[in-house]
Parts: structure tokens; C-alpha cells; sequence
């Protein structure tokens, strides 16, 4: 196997892994769901011995995928609905995703856009980009664009150079996200080339923004990757997914924000899942979430402490899940519980 070589169907993944039933139940002929793509670096990862292993449990998919739970949709955030060009989503006032593909280098089985991920539409044309970088010149209050999709990185240098200074050349002020799941998935498609057309554009600052939603995606290729971006004057922000039998513990979150954080990558939100068809089995409940939110409150710093959030059903925007620790009100004074266990009061007024 070469070292871009994916696996993309279900026969490939049997002739490496002994599925279980529930994997070989997985209807890859049902065109709404999202096909198989497991970059070989990625597929590596699998302890194959273990049925339960978190890196298998986020591309291997199963039969679970073909039932839809109450309150699930294709759409869960109503993107659609929200489309203000065709490939632009503005939801909220001051910020906008750019849809630049929706090609990806993996498929991840939580992926809440899988209307749009993987259908072979390909990159924005000329006039999709045109569209939308009009749109960003003429909505002043959109002061930050996340190039997303899709991932961007699909795109050689020469395609984001033209993407990019749509943008740029009419709002050089554009604060832009690159959010990719490239070096968790595709380590070596970040160059020394990409970061030096990426640095032209120094009117306005760049954030990265990953998806490591387990420990071992961090490989040395990865963080040589992100490294690249940081030292570059490109911060890296993470983005988890809390999934079930993936890093619903609070040992394996721990362990993942520390070593983030200590690669220089901001622990930025543990997101709880979308309502999106088919994904019910990898959810943990906001019940579930909380009690995890409140362990790690206990056993991380405030730099390494991600928020624990939630983007509400039909575009509700974000919401922060987060615990309480104010516990009455008495005497004048608010008694809060702290997070080991005591209780201390501070005056109200
Ligand atoms: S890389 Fe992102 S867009 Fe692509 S399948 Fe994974 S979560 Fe979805």
C-alpha cells in the first residue's frame, strides 16, 4: 500500500480486519450514506485485535449507521437553510463557512455534514467563490470565515491561492479558519510550500483548526505537521467530538488535552454530537457529558480545559455545557460547591 493509498470499501476493510457482524452489516450500496475512506496512516492506528478500538469505532462503520434516531436529520445545524451563496453558510451575525469542497481525506462515521461531505461535487467553482467572496465584501459584520467543508487541504496550494485571495482581496481584514482534518488524516500534504503561500497573505491572521479526537491520532506526523502551522505564526486550535467507546472517559480526555496542549494545540471545544441521521450509537447524552465535563474541571488546567459545548438543533447557534457551582444563595453570600468536594462562600452583592 502506498503511502496516499486509502481503503474505501468494505471488501478491503474484511481482507485486513476480521469485521464483526454489526461492521459487515453496513450497506455500502446505499448511496445516502457516507462511503468508507480510511487513509492508510490513519488505518494504521487500529489495534486490529481489538473490536472496540477508538480509532476503528471513528472510520469503520456499521450497521447502526442505516437507523435513524428521533430528532435526527441529514441536517441537523439547518445549513441549508442558512445558505446565503451556494456555498456559503452565514448562521451567526459576525462570522461565515466557506464550503471550499466536499472532498475529504477521511470519512469520519460522526461527520455531522455528511449531506455535503463526500459527494462528489468537487472544490468551489470560479463563480461559487466569486458569489460568496462578493457576499463577505458587501456584510462588513462578518469579520471572521472558516474555510471548511470538506476538507480545504484536498485542494493543491495553487487552487487555495486563488480561494484565499477572493477572500483577502476585497476584506483584508478577514480573519480566516482553516479547519482540516489534514494532519490527523494526511500528515504530509502540509508543506513547507503551503505555509510560505499561506504567509503572503499576512493581513490578517490564520487559525488552524483541528479534529484529534483520541491520543493516538497524535503521531509524530501529525504534530510535525501542526508544528509547522505554529511556528509559522499560525495557532492551532482542537476541536474533539465526544463519542462513545472513542474518549467518553475522563482518563483518555485527560490524556488528550494534556498532549495537545503540550504541542502547542489549544484544547478548544469538546463538542457533544449533532443530531445527525445515523450517528445515535457514537452519542454520549449531555447527562453523561456533564459528569465528564465536571472530572476533567478537576484534573486539567484552565489552558488545557476545553469547552464542553453544544450547537444546538436547527441552527440554534452554540451553547456552552457547563457545570454550575453556585449552590444557594444565604445570608447575603452565594455558597458555591468547589470542584474537589467543599464549599466556600463569596458575598452576592
Ligand atoms: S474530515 Fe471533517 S468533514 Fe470530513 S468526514 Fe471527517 S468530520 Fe466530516
Amino acid at each position: 500500500m502506498n503511502r496516499d493509498a486509502s481503503i474505501t470499501s468494505l471488501s478491503a476493510l474484511a481482507s485486513k480486519l476480521t469485521l464483526s457482524e454489526e461492521e459487515k452489516g453496513f450497506d455500502e450500496s446505499d448511496g445516502t450514506l457516507l462511503p468508507i475512506k480510511i487513509p492508510s496512516s490513519f488505518f494504521k492506528l487500529i489495534n486490529p485485535d481489538d473490536p472496540s478500538d477508538p480509532i476503528r469505532r471513528q472510520v469503520v462503520p456499521t450497521v447502526f449507521e442505516h437507523a435513524e434516531s428521533g430528532g435526527e436529520t441529514l441536517d441537523p445545524l439547518a445549513e441549508k437553510r442558512h445558505a446565503a451563496t451556494a456555498r456559503l453558510i452565514h448562521r451567526y451575525p459576525n462570522r461565515a463557512a466557506f464550503l471550499t469542497t466536499d472532498l475529504c481525506f477521511i470519512h469520519c462515521r460522526h461527520c455531522f455534514r455528511r449531506r455535503f461531505t463526500g459527494t462528489f461535487q468537487g472544490p468551489a467553482n470560479e463563480e461559487e467563490i466569486e458569489q460568496a467572496a462578493r457576499y463577505v465584501e458587501k456584510h462588513p459584520e462578518i469579520t471572521e470565515l472558516l474555510f471548511t467543508g470538506g476538507d480545504l487541504f484536498t485542494l493543491n496550494d495553487v487552487q487555495l491561492e486563488t480561494m484565499i485571495g477572493a477572500f483577502r482581496s476585497r476584506r483584508p481584514d478577514l480573519i480566516i479558519r482553516l479547519c482540516s482534518r489534514a494532519p490527523a488524516a494526511r500528515a504530509e500534504r502540509i508543506t513547507p510550500a503551503l505555509i510560505a503561500m499561506l504567509k503572503t497573505f499576512d493581513t490578517a491572521p490564520f487559525f488552524l483548526m483541528t479534529q484529534f479526537n483520541h491520543v493516538r491520532e497524535l503521531t509524530k506526523e501529525a504534530l510535525r505537521a501542526t508544528a509547522l502551522f505554529i511556528d509559522n505564526g499560525i495557532p492551532a486550535m482542537n476541536q474533539t467530538v465526544l463519542l462513545k467507546g472513542v474518549n467518553d472517559d475522563a482518563d483518555t480526555l485527560k490524556e488528550l488535552c494534556n498532549t495537545l496542549l503540550a504541542n502547542r494545540i489549544k484544547p478548544y471545544y469538546l463538542f457533544q454530537g449533532d443530531l445527525v441521521s445515523g450517528t445515535a450509537h457514537l452519542r454520549v447524552s449531555i447527562e453523561d457529558g456533564m459528569k465528564l465535563e465536571a472530572e476533567l474541571r478537576k484534573r486539567l488546567s484552565g489552558l488545557a480545559m476545553p469547552l464542553y459545548a453544544l450547537d444546538l438543533p436547527k441552527g440554534g447557534g452554540k451553547v456552552p455545557l457547563v457545570n454550575s457551582y453556585v449552590e444557594e444563595k444565604k445570608d447575603g453570600a452565594l455558597i458555591f460547591r468547589t470542584p474537589y468536594g467543599g464549599h466556600r462562600s463569596y458575598p452576592a452583592d
